[in-house]
């Protein structure tokens, strides 16, 4: 191997890529440009969507410092939890999944809330919008507040409305691979003056400026130009991964090898502000690319027998950073990922296990019983929506997917023989 042969990587989400003259840093107004093309209000900006939250969860825990749970979707990012080992005494609980859906069993979400209950954590996750009337519906009358996780989800409309706007409060992530990136950063608002102003003073008050981890991030940014293109990319990224898979680490494949200590708490700063509201301008039209090309492929998707894709219900319009896939037994999808994982094509899983199988988040986790959420683990799959997943890459993952299919139909002949 030359110095030079780097294997062709796809990245694993649809990232919109920066351009040369967005790095000369024009001075703009990110926080308005953002809240004119999403129709939010004037947005605060923190150093992560991990921040953003913290930032929530401290400014509702001064109103009712008394409550000391905050319900979160059993299938969640692991950073969610570790949110709440910031704001002592929280306890995080774990609740289920309706089955193959993104959106709470509604059933144990009423047993589980309460006057104890801070927050309810609603999270659209895969650029897919969850339900957040019927959230609202159980939380309000126990006076819980309701947080929108929209960190994946930026641009998603639900009935031509930004979602953020149902709940309380809600925030979007600008780390990489969420879509528009700053390499780490948050938006937070609230269709709320007063609850926006509360959490405004919270940041004041938590998150100073760090010229040292801004330099580190302004360092990222240039390398995230330069690295995000197939040909680089295994260089930051694939030989990782596949390092890891072959220790059988799939939690550090996927990068959710967390610690508590992981959680940086400062600004945004000006510069990545300005590089972010100049790429900007291209979001709208990249959007609408990226609806295109994974309507199409779903389409190509729903043909194969068991398997279902994630998908929007009416007066959704959601974002496609990748495409959320179930494939309909885990045996079935190991063998797909045993083919596909290392393969270069952007197929790769959201969340290894279900929050409570994480040995870092289980000490602030309440028990409680999730089995959908693990099963949502067990048959997840997610292939990227990026344009550089070509058609013929496309074609190559249906073929393994179909391959899986059939073998797994050939299996359960034998069994009930
Ligand atoms: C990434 C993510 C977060 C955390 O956002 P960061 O900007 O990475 O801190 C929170 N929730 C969900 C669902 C996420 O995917």
């Amino acid at each position: 191997m030359t110095l030079f042969s780097a294997r062709r990587q796809l990245p694993p989400t649809a990232g919109l890529t920066l351009q040369w003259r967005d790095l000369a840093g024009k001075r703009a107004d990110f926080s308005a440009c953002l809240a004119q093309e999403l129709g939010i209000p004037p947005p605060l900006l923190t150093c992560s969507g991990t921040a953003a939250l913290i930032i929530a969860l401290r400014t509702l825990q001064q109103r009712q410092p008394d409550r000391c749970q905050v319900i979160v979707p059993a299938w969640t990012c692991p950073l969610v939890a570790l949110a709440a080992h910031h704001c002592p005494p929280l306890k995080i609980v774990p609740c289920d999944l309706a089955f193959g859906s993104i959106n709470f069993d509604r059933q144990q979400l009423s047993q589980l809330c309460g006057p104890q209950t801070l927050a309810v954590v609603v999270t659209h996750l895969a650029g897919r919008i969850a339900d957040t009337e019927a959230v609202l519906n159980i939380a309000k009358p126990q006076r819980a507040a309701v947080i929108e996780d929209a960190a994946q989800s930026m641009g998603a409309k639900n009935a031509g409305k930004s979602v953020g706007l149902a709940g309380d409060m809600g925030f979007f992530s600008l780390a990489m691979g969420k879509g528009l990136t700053t390499v780490e950063g948050g938006v937070l608002f609230s269709h709320s003056a007063e609850i926006q102003r509360a959490m405004a003073r919270q940041i004041a008050d938590d998150l100073p400026s760090h010229r040292g981890w801004e330099l580190r991030r302004i360092a990222e940014l240039w390398g995230y130009r330069l690295m995000y293109h197939p040909d680089r990319l295994d260089w930051v990224y694939g030989r990782q991964q596949r390092r890891a898979l072959s220790r059988g680490d799939a939690v550090a494949a996927v990068g959710d090898d967390f610690t508590v200590n992981d959680i940086p708490l400062h600004t945004l700063g000006g510069y990545r502000q300005n590089v972010a509201a100049a790429a900007l301008a291209r979001f709208p039209a990249w959007q609408q690319e990226n609806r295109l090309r994974a309507q199409s492929r779903i389409g190509e998707l729903e043909q194969l027998p068991g398997v279902t894709v994630l998908q929007d219900g009416p007066q959704q319009q959601g974002v496609w950073p990748f495409l959320l896939v179930l494939m309909p037994d885990s045996t079935t999808r190991d063998y797909a990922m045993q083919r596909l994982w290392s393969a270069g094509l952007g197929v790769t899983r959201l969340f290894i296990h279900a929050l409570s199988g994480y040995p870092t988040v289980l000490p602030f986790c309440l028990p409680t019983a999730t089995p959908n959420a693990e099963d949502f683990a067990a048959r997840s799959l997610s292939i990227s929506n990026s344009h550089w997943v070509e058609d013929r890459d496309f074609e190559q993952i249906i073929a393994v997917l179909r391959d899986a299919l059939s073998r797994s139909v050939s299996r359960r002949k034998v069994n009930s023989c």
